[in-house]
């Protein structure tokens, strides 16, 4: 493995983003939930990583805890970034998971640090901070803790229903700074679930999620992605989940049609060729120009979800739409951590 490879983007705060071999310590645990998982601990030396310039993405600095990702799901775009560490892109990706276990500290000396701005964070951009690693190694308290303190504006886009267990985390951040928080359904679908997306939540306990934290004041949008080309695109599927959708709280809804980068578009289409053989030629006309399908194709999904989120009485808008809470009368230490107020287990 080559370690040497573990570079993110330089934050402004840090010399480098380098972990040494000797930072690093190999574990297994063996309880159900991670039986099959290696994790493999280290001490990273930054943990603010910059988004390089030409991404597409609307965001400047994330904050990764997790390399790799035990929510599996088949299409991953992040699966090319388990190549630079010379791990497998396909099932080594969902069980080799990297974890930067001084993330909260780290996170915590470089918010403190006279470099730092106080930009807008992203997490959960990479892979999902709420993955099922998350249960046992906790680093989320203590970054959301620290984002909290500084009063440091931030985003969780996840698949993980594990984000209730810090929902007082959430409120009290969202108090004191902007705070988007974003849930992934492409669909409703439990069969289509079960084969792509493996690892994670049903679709139903990611809504249920979305319903416990507008219940309790937090605005949770929905990243209706991916929308998946021939087995999760009809109209009827399309209109049961943004009905769904609508039905638990989202203040938005904000469609995303299925993109197979290299790395995720060869483990993708293995899958498929197993599950789904008679739609083989139709994906590779499909992404035959590259990533993406087709702007008509997009278009079409775009223009739909959009009727049916007007329909069912929710405006599609940006996902992860960050917003303050008023303040609330009652005082607040910093350190004052409540723990965890609902645990569900992946
Ligand atoms: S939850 Fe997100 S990061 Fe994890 S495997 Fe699925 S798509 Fe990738």
């Amino acid at each position: 493995m080559r370690w040497d490879n573990l570079v993110e983007n330089p934050a402004p705060t840090g010399n480098s983003a380098l972990f040494t071999a000797d930072a690093v310590t190999t574990r297994t645990f063996d309880t159900p939930e991670f039986r099959g998982i290696t994790f493999h601990e280290v001490r990273a030396r930054s943990i603010v990583n910059r988004v390089p310039g030409a991404s597409r993405m609307p965001f400047e600095w994330t904050v990764n805890p997790y390399r790799g990702c035990s929510h599996a799901c088949v299409y991953c775009f992040a699966r090319k970034t388990h190549s630079y560490l010379d791990l497998d892109t396909g099932l080594g990706f969902d069980s080799q998971i990297v974890v930067k276990t001084n993330a909260p500290e780290l996170l915590r000396s470089q918010l403190a640090s006279g470099h730092w701005h106080g930009a807008h964070i992203a997490m959960g951009t990479n892979v999902d901070c709420y993955q099922r690693a998350e249960g046992r190694y906790r680093l989320m308290p203590g970054i959301i803790s620290a984002l909290r303190d500084h009063a440091n504006p931030f985003s969780i886009l996840t698949k993980g229903t594990l984000i209730l267990r810090d929902l007082e985390l959430l409120r009290q951040a969202a108090e004191v700074t902007d705070v988007g928080i974003s849930v992934s359904v492409g669909f409703v679908d439990d069969a289509l679930w079960r084969t792509v997306e493996p690892g994670t939540p049903s679709p139903g306990r990611r809504l249920d999620a979305v319903r416990t934290l507008s219940e309790n004041g937090i605005d949770c949008g929905v990243l209706m992605a991916p929308v998946i080309p021939f087995l999760g695109d009809h109209p009827d599927q399309l209109r049961a989940t943004v009905r769904a959708i609508a039905a638990a709280g989202a203040t938005s809804v904000t469609p995303l049609v299925l993109h197979l980068r290299p790395g995720a578009r060869e483990w993708y289409m293995q899958w498929l060729g197993n599950h789904h053989p008679h739609l083989v030629r139709r994906y590779e006309r499909l992404y035959a120009e590259g990533a993406y399908a087709p702007k008509w194709y997009q278009r079409r999904i775009t223009r739909y979800v959009h009727e049916l989120a007007a329909e069912f009485g929710i405006g599609p808008s940006h996902p992860g739409a960050a917003r303050r809470l008023p303040a609330r009368k009652e005082q607040r230490s910093p350190l004052d951590d409540p723990g965890p107020t609902q645990l569900t287990l992946l």
